[in-house]
């Protein structure tokens, strides 16, 4: 089963940690959004998130070391194995080369640059008014996607909040970071032919997560009838020879539902089903014959 890395691109506001985690789930691939860990580092008073705090308030970048480190643990853990998506990773060049490193190391690439692009009057607008849930991560907007109970969240009910970043002295700032530091890398995933631009004006959430759905899962069909990214890494899941490789589309396409857990337990009960239903099946048969065909 080939693993599938997705980035998120574009700048603060235009709606990438709601798409990501809607991808997130349907793909089962994990999110990582690497501000939602810096927020909580902060939060929990790590020495991460004690460096972190004042550059974040700011609206600067965390240092390129500090960002890589959380990058390498999470792919280094079990539920990074089929792939992750990464939401605010990477935001510079040097970040985008560390990124192509570590995947590289593991036999695998970025498969999918998702590059949601807002003006930048827009984006003032949603990130004043978005507020979040500091528990559960989840993002509202006051008028544009508020919560069922206003200032609640809607999954634990726990008080929203604002964040120290959200205030519009701060956007202003992260924008220009984002102009001049982040905006750009999107080219590099352009030259090779992964990067797709979704425009995050059309419609609502709903509009944009289509086109990126659309993205995601020919970017998957394309995976899966591709060979590995190359690295020598790449043959410790699956390939043995030459021929294995050659046959893995074919493997590939009937392994995606295996590939999710609770799928492929599910598969088990489902085998069973088919069994379970033949009896009554037998069972009305008889009658029916003794009936006759009329
Ligand atoms: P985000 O939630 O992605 O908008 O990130 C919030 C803040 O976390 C950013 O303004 C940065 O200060 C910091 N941050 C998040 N991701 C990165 C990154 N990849 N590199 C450096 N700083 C980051």
């Amino acid at each position: 089963m080939r693993a599938m890395d997705i980035v998120f691109l574009g700048p603060p506001g235009a709606g990438k940690g709601t798409q990501a985690q809607r991808l997130a789930e349907e793909l089962g691939i994990p999110q990582l959004s690497t501000g939602a860990v810096l927020r909580k580092a902060v939060a929990d008073g790590t020495p991460v998130g004690l460096r972190a705090k004042a550059i974040m308030d700011a609206g600067g970048l965390v240092p390129d070391d500090v960002v890589a480190d959380l990058i390498r643990e999470a792919l280094g853990g079990e539920a990074a194995r089929g792939g992750v998506i990464f939401d605010g990773y990477p935001r510079n060049r040097a970040q985008a080369a560390t990124l192509d490193g570590l995947l590289s190391s593991l036999g695998r690439k970025v498969d999918l640059a998702i590059l949601v692009d807002l003006p930048e009057p827009v984006i003032v607008d949603r990130l004043s008014g978005r507020r979040s849930c500091p528990k559960d991560g989840l993002t509202y907007h006051l008028t544009g996607a508020p919560p069922k109970v206003a200032g609640a969240c809607d999954r634990c009910g726990g008080p929203l909040v604002q964040r120290d970043d959200d205030r519009p002295e701060t956007i202003r700032d992260r924008l220009r970071v984002y102009r001049e530091q982040t905006s750009g890398i999107e080219d590099g995933y352009s030259s090779a032919k992964v990067l797709v631009r979704v425009d995050g004006t059309v419609g609502g959430p709903d509009d944009v997560y289509a086109a990126v759905r659309r993205a995601a899962l020919a970017a998957r069909a394309a995976l899966s009838s591709s060979p590995p990214a190359g690295a020598p890494a790449a043959a410790k899941p699956a390939a043995k020879g030459k021929s294995p490789a050659r046959r893995k589309p074919a493997a590939a396409k009937r392994k995606p539902a295996a590939k999710r857990k609770p799928v492929a337990k599910r598969k088990s009960v489902a085998k069973r089903k088919p069994v379970a239903k033949r009896r009554p099946v037998a069972r009305k048969r008889k009658p029916a014959r003794g009936k006759g065909r009329r």
